[in-house]
């Protein structure tokens, strides 16, 4: 069986978010980049797969040239092949945009069975790339994916769980199919110290727009049929109030000021 895996680099949103809001997007350059934390689950469930239907992975990303760690990181953990999806053409490309390359390079992997994805991205949080791709290469599509099932692979066949508001829905889908998947579908595996050792050494192939055989006016931010207008930034939240004095008085100033906000009546 063939599994591609699509990861995208992020920032850590663990660390301080800065944009720029001229030009609406992040200023990624000030940010440790990481995995996408939803993609870690996407990974390891493509290994999952790989261990127990057999088969090869294939990872892929788009992204420039420090966004090769998160393939070195899939290397470490023993995925077949890698490729980075890079062009100048591709700078400013928006979901479809992204989904569109992203196919492209399916595409010529040839042959996939399974794509896995991650739910959405942490940076750009959109959600959507995983259908797009589906609707682009005509897969089945699989969303909110929280747990595999079966998978036919003679047959073309998969049974997977997905996860919607307080339930589980059983889905049989053709293959190939795109399944993204949600936090909690596995406990993603660290890489150990001779992978990510052998991983550090290996080159990281490109493929660029020419390679990947993608229409350069339908990518990047000419090529996309969206546009980040305006991004606003909340107000960073005043210093609050400490309340002191007798028990009682606080009390009552503390109830006195929630019915002033209308929290309570
Ligand atoms: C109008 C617009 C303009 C943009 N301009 C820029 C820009 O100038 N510079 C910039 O850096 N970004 C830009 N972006 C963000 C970038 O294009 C997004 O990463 C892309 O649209 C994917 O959206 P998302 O992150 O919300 O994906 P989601 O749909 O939230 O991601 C779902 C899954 O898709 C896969 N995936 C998504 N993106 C990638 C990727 N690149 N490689 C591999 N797998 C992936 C992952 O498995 C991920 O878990 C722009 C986005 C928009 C909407």
């Amino acid at each position: 069986m063939k599994i591609a895996v699509c990861i995208k680099q992020v920032p850590d949103t663990e660390a301080e978010i800065k944009w720029d809001t001229q030009k609406g997007v992040l200023k990624r350059d000030s940010i440790d980049p990481i995995t996408n934390p939803f993609d870690e689950f996407a990974l390891e469930e493509a290994l999952l797969t790989r261990e127990n239907y057999d088969g090869e992975i294939v990872a892929i990303t788009m992204g420039p040239e420090r966004s090769s760690d998160v393939l070195r990181n899939a290397l470490a953990l023993t995925v077949n092949e890698v490729h980075r999806l890079t062009d100048d053409a591709f700078a400013g490309s928006d979901t479809y945009a992204t989904a569109s390359v992203l196919a492209a390079a399916i595409k010529k992997i040839g042959d996939v069975d399974i794509v896995f994805c991650g739910k959405q991205s942490t940076d750009g949080n959109t959600g959507v790339v995983g259908a797009e791709l589906a609707a682009i290469l005509g897969f089945s599509p699989l969303t909110y994916v929280s747990k595999i099932r079966t998978i036919d692979a003679a047959n073309k066949k998969i049974v997977v769980e997905r996860a919607i508001e307080g339930g589980t829905e059983v889905i049989e889908a053709k293959l190939p199919a795109v399944v993204s998947v949600i936090k909690g579908i596995n406990e993603p595996r660290l890489p150990n110290l001779m992978g990510i050792r052998k991983a550090a050494k290996m080159e990281i192939p490109q493929w660029n727009a020419d390679d990947l055989g993608v229409d350069k006016s339908k990518v990047g931010s000419a090529g996309s049929s969206t546009k980040v207008v305006e991004i606003a930034v909340p107000p960073p939240r005043g210093a609050g109030e400490i309340l002191k004095g007798e028990i009682a008085d606080v009390v009552n100033t503390l109830t006195d000021k929630l019915i002033d906000l209308k929290v309570i009546k």
